[in-house]
């Protein structure tokens, strides 16, 4: 039986100081306590201070009130913090004061509470007046807490406190903070007080223990606030982590031009190039350069302003990076020249700053490529390969005198839409379909919402490390921030730009987020290279090593294959032919033979187009020789590549009625319309999605799928006579039952042949299916005996699974779905692992079961996203295919899954 009865067991230690605690307790520390523990055990100047854990924070939320003992041991953490400070909290002449923030596991800026200067009375004032000699700073001091407590601890909204301030400002003449006296400073103390007062109806608290308690509880209440909680619905964070509370001795960077704040990252996070990149302020509070009030100064100044703690700076920095093995992002305050550290975190980076840094730190020596590999966040690579603007159209925008303006370049990638100076409206027109500039003086949390559905932010304040800045990084968003020429004023709709003409809401603007510039109007976007992209092709080489997922692509048209194979695809696993059908010329010949009424005349008509058919399919082998190419034949019903129902009756209605009844009856041009219109009417179906489509329109008219077997079997004939590599396979689309694959298979199998015969040439081909309906997954063992290869249609499976009508279902409830929880995320975008991924698994099981040769793939829209591909990779497909843009993308996350899984086997070891 320990001794020590005083001391908890660990895993109900509730309180712990920084030196007890590690970087690796993320959980239970949240990341800001685990790394303030890391970095004083790495002997860090950190102000003192303890956490309270994130357990104690469920705990809260479950009981409504703290638990019992915590304030005990609360107090014990802070008599030690006291020693260590040499300070005692609530001592009226040496007090301790302290700030008390939240600190989840993953970082949620600005999304949840933080209280500074707590542990101000008006006696603990005094002895700060006299020990730090500046009244006006320890009034200042005063009049921020009782401002933020207020807010944040009691909901009395600080834009009341913000008023009497500015009240004070016009009375003096002023137009800084900084230049409001002390004397007024008082008086404004006073005014909050007795304001609190009226509206709350009791005193400010002044016991300093009180005021801990309460802001505590506070910062708890803000795991569950609504911006919390959107963004983690966002994020796809757990609810259920809770937030630690970080209660930290108070430094100060307002004590005088010899103090300072600021934040930087030990790389630059907008390029990653290795240089120090941030920002401070001289005689501020880490709030300004946070919030973006002031415009704050470039960290490389710090080196002319003060060179020691600039060297200093430099030094640590280097170490946190070193230790960390990671680009970080540090913040500092300097009170009357000593340097603190007060946090430091892993850095939030741009997509181009992540593969770079990754790629450079290899070099370096300081991770493996594996890391590097599982380093960026693979669905942000598709930033990378974001449209800019077209240099030419940028040239003549800006001789037409277009650009208004340049700001920071806080986010890279380009956008242009229409300005709206508010969060809800943007929100409102975004979801809207609208393309959105979300414009505003500086963001807040409180904008997140409206930031999410703009595709581009302009600010008129705040730098590179502001709150609009980090979350149209994180997002993946454009952001020009800081553009001190803008008066942006939301509440008129309108954006003043020194003395040219104003910016109206719904004008349409274009901004740049990789040089800062904006402008009036549109500008024409151009498609990025890939080619250029030196250290991202570098990390897909080494990605490409890890994984064990092929990525193939889906591409219609040789440039697109030509293109995917650019990307790096390793194959073609989805060729849609009908969309060739569709092409101008084409299309009225696809027409007539739709409408022939008899095989022959359909015949006819095919004979014309299997030239174009056979053209197309010698480009895409040509592009992709040596590499496998899945043609699948015609999928969709006929009436798609027929003229509309609707439109065909008016067109009808309206030339009879012109013509007359004697002359429409002579009209060819009626009886034309009248021939189609019968057609398409015969053909309408009441669901056409579950109809006469797929293998169903090959058995009924074969001669459609004869075609294309020849003109697939021609093009390989030619194509390897040229000197091609053609791997190809057939793919019938949605089969149900086994029985139609065969018939289907039997039919085309002699068509194959004969023209290989006819060609003297022997072709590699295959014939498989796709599985996109849940009697194919359920019967995949039946059809796994026909079937050389099985590619899932998620797309199909994931509508057929659900019921969902693809067409209508995101348009009308689904989105409704997601916001509501009814579903966790869209599964037309991630694929639903309980239902449609069970599906996959049982199929995959039983067919290669039924046939161990049988190749494996995906060529549905998750073939693409990075959390998909995570579950096909588990679910052991060969391959995944996706539209060609995606193939970055798809190549690194297919690594990540292979290195993941290696992982999680070297744990459980
Ligand atoms: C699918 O259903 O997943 C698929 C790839 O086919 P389509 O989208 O053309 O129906
Ligand atoms: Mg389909």
């Amino acid at each position: 039986m320990p001794k020590t009865a005083s001391k908890r067991a660990p895993q109900s230690k509730r309180v712990y100081l920084f030196h007890e605690g590690n970087k690796d307790q993320k959980d239970l520390l949240g990341g800001k306590g685990a790394n303030l523990a890391e970095m004083t055990n790495l002997g860090l100047p950190v102000p003192p201070g303890f956490i309270i854990t994130t357990r104690v924070c469920n705990e809260y939320l479950r009981l409504g009130k703290l638990p019992q003992g915590l304030m005990e041991d609360i107090e014990r953490a802070l008599r030690h913090v006291e020693k260590q400070a040499g300070k005692r909290f609530g001592d009226p002449r040496n007090p301790l004061l302290v700030s008390v923030r939240s600190g989840a596991k993953f970082s949620m800026p600005g999304m949840m509470d933080t209280v500074l200067n707590l542990g101000l009375n008006d006696d603990t004032l005094k002895a700060l007046i006299a020990l730090t000699g500046t009244e006006r700073f320890a009034y200042d001091a005063y009049r921020r807490f009782i401002m933020m407590f207020s807010d944040i601890v009691l909901d009395l909204d600080r834009h009341h406190f913000e008023k009497m301030l500015e009240r004070k400002k016009q009375e003096l003449g002023v137009r800084l903070d900084v230049e409001v006296p002390a004397a007024a400073l008082k008086n404004l103390v006073a005014e909050y007080k007795r304001f609190f007062r009226r509206r709350m109806g009791y005193d400010f608290p002044a016991d300093p223990m009180k005021q801990l308690q309460m802001a505590i509880e506070a910062v708890f209440r803000s795991w569950n606030g609504k911006k919390a909680v959107d963004y983690r619905n966002f994020e796809r964070i757990p609810h259920d982590l809770g937030t630690a509370v970080n209660v930290q001795t108070m430094v100060f960077g307002n004590m005088g031009e010899d103090s300072g704040t600021g934040v930087a990252f030990t790389r630059d996070v907008a390029t990653g190039e290795k240089v120090i990149y941030g920002e401070y302020l001289m005689n501020a509070q880490g709030e300004d350069v946070v919030a973006g009030v002031r415009t704050p100064i470039k960290i490389a100044e710090l080196e002319k302003q003060n060179p020691n703690i600039y060297k200093q700076f430099v030094s640590i920095a280097k170490r946190i990076e070193r230790h960390y093995r990671d680009a970080m992002d540090i913040e500092f305050t300097i009170e009357r020249g000593t340097l603190y550290i007060l946090q430091c975190r892993v850095g939030k980076r741009t997509a181009a700053a992540a593969v770079k840094i990754a790629v450079e730190m290899v070099k370096e020596k300081l991770i493996t490529r594996q890391e590097a590999v599982l380093r960026p966040d693979a669905s942000q690579i598709s930033q990378l390969l974001l449209p800019r603007f077209d240099p030419a159209a940028k040239d003549q925008a800006e001789k037409e005198g277009r650009l208004l303006a340049k700001g920071l370049n806080a986010s890279p990638g380009s956008a242009m839409g229409v300005a709206v100076f508010d969060a809800d409206k943007a929100e409102q027109l975004g979801s809207a379909g609208q393309r959105v500039i979300l414009v505003r003086p500086e963001t807040t949390p409180d904008d997140v919402h409206g930031m999410l559905v703009a595709k581009g932010i302009l600010t008129a304040r705040g730098g590179a490390t502001s709150h609009a800045a980090v979350v149209a990084r994180g997002l993946g968003l454009p952001c020009v921030s800081g553009c001190d020429t803008l008066r942006v004023d939301p509440e008129h709709g309108v954006c003043a730009i020194l003395d040219l003409s104003p910016i109206r809401e719904g004008d349409e603007i274009s901004i740049d987020g990789t040089t800062g510039e904006v402008f009036r109007g549109p500008i024409r976007t151009i498609e990025p290279r890939f080619e250029a992209e030196r250290d991202l092709q570098t990390l897909l080489t080494w990605a490409d090593r890890a994984a064990r997922l092929e990525v193939w692509a889906n591409a219609d048209y040789p440039r697109d294959a030509e293109r995917a194979r650019g990307f790096g695809a390793r194959g073609i696993g989805l060729c849609r032919t009908e969309h060739m059908f569709m092409e101008q010329e084409r299309l009225p010949v696809v027409q007539k033979m739709i409408l022939a009424e008899t095989a022959d005349e359909r015949r006819r008509y095919l004979d014309q187009l299997l030239p174009f058919q056979r053209s197309d399919f010698e480009g895409i082998f040509r592009a992709m020789d040596g590499l496998p190419v899945v043609i699948r034949l015609i999928d969709p019903p006929l009436h798609e590549f027929l003229p509309d129902h609707e439109e065909l009756h008016a067109e009808l209605v309206e030339t009879r009625t012109k013509l007359g009844k004697e002359k429409s009856a002579r009209s060819a041009k009626v009886k034309r319309l009248e021939k189609m219109l019968a057609a398409v009417e015969s053909m309408r179906e009441a669901n056409p999605m579950l109809g006469l489509r797929g293998c169903r329109l090959g058995i009924v008219m074969p001669e459609i799928i004869e075609m294309q077997t020849r003109a697939i079997m021609e093009a390989a004939c030619e194509s390897k006579k040229a000197g091609v590599d053609v791997h190809v396979k057939i793919m019938i689309p949605l089969v149900g039952h086994v029985n139609e694959l065969t018939f289907v298979r039997d039919r085309l199998q002699p068509v194959a042949k004969q023209v290989q015969k006819e060609q003297g040439v022997s072709i590699d081909y295959k014939f498989g299916t796709m599985i996109e309906i849940p009697r194919a997954a359920l019967t995949a063992g039946e059809i796994g005996k026909v079937a050389e290869f099985f590619s899932f249609g998620t797309n199909d499976l994931t509508q057929t699974t659900f019921g969902f009508s693809r067409d209508d279902a995101e348009g009308k409830f689904l989105l409704r779905y997601v916001e509501d929880k009814i579903l966790p995320v869209n599964p037309f975008q991630t694929l639903d692992r309980a239902g449609v991924g069970r599906l996959v698994a049982l199929a995959v099981e039983e067919g290669r079961k039924a046939n161990p040769k049988l190749e494996v793939g995906i060529c549905g829209e998750h073939g693409g996203d990075p959390e998909s591909i995570h579950f096909c990779h588990e679910t052991g497909l060969d391959y995944v295919s996706c539209s060609p843009f995606r193939v970055p993308v798809a190549r690194l996350a297919a690594a990540q899954a292979a290195l993941a899984e290696k992982q999680a086997a070297f744990r459980d070891v």
